[in-house]
């Protein structure tokens, strides 16, 4: 049967572009269909602009220190609306930047909410298209618990659009974003409280990196609160917002912002007409290969719910382009020592296993840990301390994690991930001569074995 398409992809977010981009480069006649945004949620409410909020929160740690520096500054003012002016500029020229992609790729652009319609099928606008291969890359969407007010708090995508800076937040969630949020809010001025439902925030991250975040957020005078969930969101007659805890507290805020976790984006796709499956957590079933239970569909990135971080959905997209229609270049995705940052004020910057992760996985472990004050704050008088730990296999040497948190963490922590994706041993780690002075160079020169 001829197809209208060799592939049609839905959402042209991160791993959508990519394998678009690159199935058409193969030479496959390639369609996006696109509902919201060009770029999906990395570039217009995600990544991009979050860090571009959270360079703009970083400038009052600037001004700090630049006393210590013989610089004498008039008080300074922070504008909200330029701030979010100039972000929008920006995003507006990457989706720019986003269609020339695609359109100079040859793919062809369809603007318009996509819903499968058959196996081999997708509607958009009313017009019916055929395609051998569909990739489902629809991302995700934020979720806040059903709770008595609920519609009164706003999430990560209002977050990017508000009209001014609130001056007391309530953050509610203990993951990536509501850490990253805490600290722009925090940054830019505004009464910030996280609250978080567990003992400590981010799970899953490195037990010494949770502590050392915590420890350095509350000196900042972030409000963290653990052990702490709301019940009930109210409206006041003033307009602010009253939450009140499970515990029976009451806490009144101009903002409550939701950070719980995100929903994979299925929403009148269509999946009852396809043979397309979800697995137990509501994310769409996929195997090694990205394919559904219906053969030819196929899913990648937030969607299928394995590692929500845009360089994955990259790789994913590249994965299936390439097997696809260039099946001799077809390489698996590498799920291990995927190295992450959290732009948390002070970022952390981690690869590979967590001291608990390694210890659970049997090995036999040595941790290398150091804390130090960065040599920029030394002529100010900010305390903040730079964590940095490396986890190491106590019989092969081999490094098994590497974590920090401090300033740059996230750039540094890039070049670690390509020394564990090689297989560095600590000696190997030991024998790299420095680069002098800096931060980093404490990852070369931990001798003394903590633990
Ligand atoms: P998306 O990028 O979400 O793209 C999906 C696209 O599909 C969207 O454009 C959507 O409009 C479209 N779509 C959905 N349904 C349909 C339909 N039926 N028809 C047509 N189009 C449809 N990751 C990092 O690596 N680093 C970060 O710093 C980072 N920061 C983040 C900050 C925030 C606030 C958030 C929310 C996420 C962040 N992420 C970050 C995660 C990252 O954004 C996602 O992992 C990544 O965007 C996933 O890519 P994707 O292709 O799966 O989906
Ligand atoms: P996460 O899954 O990272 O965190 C969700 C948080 O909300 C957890 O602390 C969780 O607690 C808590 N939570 C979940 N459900 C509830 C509930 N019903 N009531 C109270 N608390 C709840 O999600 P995020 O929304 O922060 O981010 C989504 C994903 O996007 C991230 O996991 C990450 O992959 C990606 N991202 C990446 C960034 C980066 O690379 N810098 C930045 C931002 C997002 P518990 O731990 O107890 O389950």
């Amino acid at each position: 049967m001829a197809y209208d398409f060799d592939l049609f992809v839905i959402g042209a977010g991160s791993g959508g572009v990519r394998a678009a981009r690159f199935a058409a480069g193969f030479g496959a006649k390639v369609a996006v269909a696109e509902s919201r945004y060009l770029g999906g949620t990395c570039v217009n409410v995600g990544c991009v602009p979050k860090k571009l909020l959270v360079y703009g929160a970083h400038v009052a740690d600037e001004l700090e220190q630049a006393a210590g520096y013989g610089w004498s500054l008039e008080e300074g003012h922070f504008d909200w609306g330029t701030l979010i002016a100039n972000k929008n500029r920006e995003i507006e020229r990457l989706n720019g930047i986003y269609r020339n992609l695609l359109v100079n790729s040859g793919v062809t652009l369809l603007q318009g909410h996509a819903r499968l319609t058959g196996a081999n099928e997708v509607e958009v606008e009313g017009q019916r298209y055929t395609a051998e291969h569909i990739l489902i890359a629809t991302g995700g969407w934020p979720q806040i618990p059903d709770i008595p007010g609920k519609e009164l708090a706003i999430t990560s995508n209002e977050a990017f659009y508000l009209k001014g800076l609130p001056r007391r937040v309530l953050v509610v969630g203990g993951g990536y974003i509501a850490v990253e949020f805490a600290g722009i809010f925090q940054g830019l001025g505004a009464d910030t409280t996280l609250l978080y439902r567990g003992d400590l925030f981010l799970r899953g991250f490195d037990g010494s990196v949770r502590t050392h975040l915590k420890e350095e957020l509350e000196k900042r005078g972030l409000d963290l609160q653990f052990n702490a969930d709301i019940q009930r969101i109210d409206k006041l007659e003033d307009g602010s917002l009253k939450a009140t805890l499970k515990d029976g507290r009451e806490l009144v805020a101009d903002c409550v912002f939701y950070a719980t976790g995100r929903r994979p984006m299925l929403d009148n796709l269509g999946l009852e007409n396809t043979g397309v499956e979800l697995d137990a957590r509501g994310y769409i079933r996929i195997d090694e290969q990205y394919q559904t239970t219906a053969p030819s569909i196929l899913a990648i990135g937030d969607v299928i719910g394995r590692v929500q971080l845009t360089p994955v959905a990259l790789a994913e997209g590249m994965a299936v382009a390439r097997r696809l229609f260039k099946p001799e270049q077809y390489r698996p995705v590498d799920y291990q020592n995927i190295p992450t940052a959290v732009f948390s004020q002070p970022p952390i910057g981690t690869v590979g296993l967590t001291e608990e992760q390694a210890l659970e996985a049997g090995h036999k472990v040595q941790v290398f840990e150091s804390r130090f004050r960065a040599m920029k704050l030394t002529l100010t008088d900010i305390q903040e301390k730079t964590l940095m730990k490396l986890v190491v296999d106590a019989e092969t040497d081999k490094v098994l994690g590497c974590h920090m948190v401090g300033p740059d963490a996230g750039e540094i922590i890039q070049g670690l991930g390509i020394a564990l994706k090689a297989g560095a041993t600590k000696q190997q780690f030991d024998e790299t001569i420095g680069v002098h002075p800096t931060a980093a160079e404490e990852f070369v020169t931990m001798r003394t074995v903590t633990r």
